[in-house]
């Protein structure tokens, strides 16, 4: 760590600067510093070191205090944050605490966040699925988004690069809706999956149920042994951050990457507050800090400047960073910056039950889902609702309880639960939504963190599109059960608020044209071009498919334009 400066006027440079460490900042730290820079990423939490801050990932179920559940007191203090999927005692420290994050929700929103090194990649899900050509092109050929500025051919080479560094599992299967990638090999389809994977290619020639394709080391090249990671154990407890480095983090893989380098400075407890806007020079020079333990501030200086806290706080920042240039936030002329703010529809699923396949069952405990890749409005337009859905799959045996016929209580209870039973199913929705300006963020006009930075007002909502694209996924979905031979099919709706989908993506988005959008092609603000916004803030729409490998593509993509600027002196 550099040393402190004593006061505002101290400052420190660097070549480029990285704000957020998750899973893009990790992509920008890697990537620049590999490439000779020399880079500060800043931090707004703790440290998080890989192995050593993992507390929780050896431990067996009996030794947790309360075996895995939350305290009422301290559900009662963080209703928001607990709703995030898969938080439990064993990994809760990975999150944030409500009381210490406060915002303000206009409309419903769960704001889901991680607040340390390695954010959000340390609990992600690690599903990584591409973009199709679709997904660029039919927002805009369908008249319910902006034309991007880039297409599946500028991106494929850069899916290619990030997949081979991280580790991605899964099958070429040849899917237009959903491209090939750099796999290692898939994890195997139980029993139950493989039967009802059958079953919906039987009946729905154009509807693909396949292995995951999942941030997973399954056979590790060299790449992943030099980066000190190994086999994926199957142990299923990666929210807990993983001792083998079996699934991606930035924690585990890209920051000590460019740590080696010599080239990298981390500071934690690093709340950027601005970024400083010089109007002689035409281009940001560096960005006001706030030490979160202190509150002292001072200032980083930088030729380049990577925006990476994630797709809202970027939001949060860039609105802050107000000028006499700049009075509405940086490269803020068009008064688009916070709007067209969109989210995954994660409303809808299905459960069911099969019968039969009790001689069958599987080894260890797969990390993954099947993929259902979108099988809706790919060549024309043919729904009743605009985009299409990705849609999950799991299949897994019971336990024995409901063949014991007394109830959860008992010896006979007791003795089922070491049987496996019968069969169960389940798939979930994760469906495109439209970005609309009615969706938007802004700055509290009064209301302030504890460091003195405005509080971010979320105005985010679904819509009848989403509610439209619910009841054809519960139909079609209910069908394909059907079809496959299930009892018990049952349609869930949750109702949830957005933001709960962990999805949350524009503001800032990228475009063509300087009026109707923030970034050009390399993600740079169309008026600031030495700031580049790579996390999801930069997403112009929102796609079906998970979302977290694009914004890594397109960082590592816009770093390496940015380091041939730098040497060129562009920038
Ligand atoms: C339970 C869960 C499941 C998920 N499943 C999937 C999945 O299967 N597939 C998928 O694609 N995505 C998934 N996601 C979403 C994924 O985690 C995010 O899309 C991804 O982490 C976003 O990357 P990021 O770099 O933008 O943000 P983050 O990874 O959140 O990193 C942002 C970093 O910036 C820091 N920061 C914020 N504000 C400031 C500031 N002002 N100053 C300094 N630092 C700051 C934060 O502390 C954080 O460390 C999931 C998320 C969760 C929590």
């Amino acid at each position: 760590m550099p040393q402190e400066p004593q006061n505002a006027k101290d400052q420190f440079t660097y070549d480029a600067i990285v704000i957020g460490s998750g899973i893009s900042g990790g992509w920008a730290a890697k990537e620049l510093c590999e490439q000779g820079l020399k880079t500060l990423v800043l931090e707004r939490g703790r440290d998080v070191q890989h192995i050593k801050d993992y507390p929780t990932a050896t431990m067996d179920p009996w030794e947790f205090k309360h075996r895995g559940a939350m305290t009422k007191a301290f559900l009662d203090e963080n209703p928001l944050i607990s709703r995030a999927a898969g938080y439990g005692e064993d990994d809760a420290h990975f999150f944030v605490k409500d009381k210490d994050h406060p915002y303000i929700q206009e409309k419903p929103f769960d704001w889901i966040r991680g607040y340390q090194v390695g954010g959000k990649s340390l609990t992600w899900g690690r599903a990584c699925q591409r973009w199709s050509k679709f997904e660029f092109e039919n927002p805009a050929r369908f008249g319910y988004g902006i034309e991007w500025p880039i297409g599946y051919d500028d991106v494929a080479p850069w899916y290619s690069h990030v997949e081979k560094f991280i580790g991605v599992c899964g099958n070429k299967d040849g899917i237009e809706a959903m491209p090939d990638g750099e796999f290692l090999p898939p994890f195997d389809m139980n029993a139950v999956q493989e039967h009802i994977s059958n079953k919906i290619k039987e009946n729905y020639p154009d509807r693909h149920l396949v292995h995951a394709r999942w941030a997973h080391i399954t056979k590790p090249e060299q790449i992943h042994i030099d980066q000190g990671r190994v086999k994926c154990m199957a142990r299923n407890l990666c929210m807990r951050g993983c001792p083998f480095g079996g699934y991606f983090s930035s924690v585990s893989s890209t920051l000590p990457w460019a740590k080696k380098t010599g080239n990298l400075t981390i500071r934690p407890f690093s709340v950027v507050h601005s970024i400083i806007y010089d109007e002689k020079l035409g281009k940001a020079t560096g960005v006001k800090v706030i030490d979160t333990n202190t509150k002292a501030e001072f200032v980083y200086k930088a030729r380049i400047i990577f925006m990476n806290a994630s797709a809202l706080n970027t939001n949060l920042i860039l609105l802050n960073s107000k000028s006499e240039r700049f009075p509405n936030g940086l490269g803020n002329d068009n008064g688009l910056l916070g709007k067209y703010i969109a989210f995954q529809n994660y409303r809808a699923s299905v459960t069911a039950d099969m019968d039969g396949f009790l001689d069958r069952y599987y080894f260890g405990r797969n990390p993954t889902e099947l993929i259902l890749a979108n099988y809706r409005n790919l060549h024309k337009q043919e729904t009743d609702y605009k985009g299409g859905f990705t849609t999950f799959m799991g299949a897994y045996r019971n336990r024995g309880p409901k063949e014991t016929g007394e109830g959860e209580v008992g010896g006979a209870y007791k003795d089922s639960l070491t049987e496996p039973g019968g069969w169960s199913a389940y798939m979930y929705l994760q469906g495109e939504t439209i970005p609309k300006v009615s969706n938007h963020v802004r700055l509290s006009p009064d209301k302030k963190d504890q460091w003195g930075i405005p509080l971010l007002i979320t105005s985010v909502e679904y819509d009848e599109n989403d509610e439209r694209m619910i009841q054809d996924f519960l139909t079609q979905t209910a069908a394909m059960f059907e079809k496959a031979g299930c009892t018990n099919i049952q349609k869930h709706e949750n109702k949830q608020a957005p933001g709960l989908d962990i999805h949350e993506m524009g503001g800032v988005r990228m475009g063509k044209d300087p009026k109707t959008s923030l970034l050009n092609q390399w993600n740079q603000l169309h008026l600031c071009k030495n700031v580049f916004v790579t996390d999801g803030a930069c997403m112009a729409t929102t796609g079906n498919q998970s979302p977290s490998i694009l914004y890594m593509a397109l960082t590592a993509r816009a770093a390496t334009y940015a380091v041939g600027e730098f040497k060129k002196g562009n920038l």
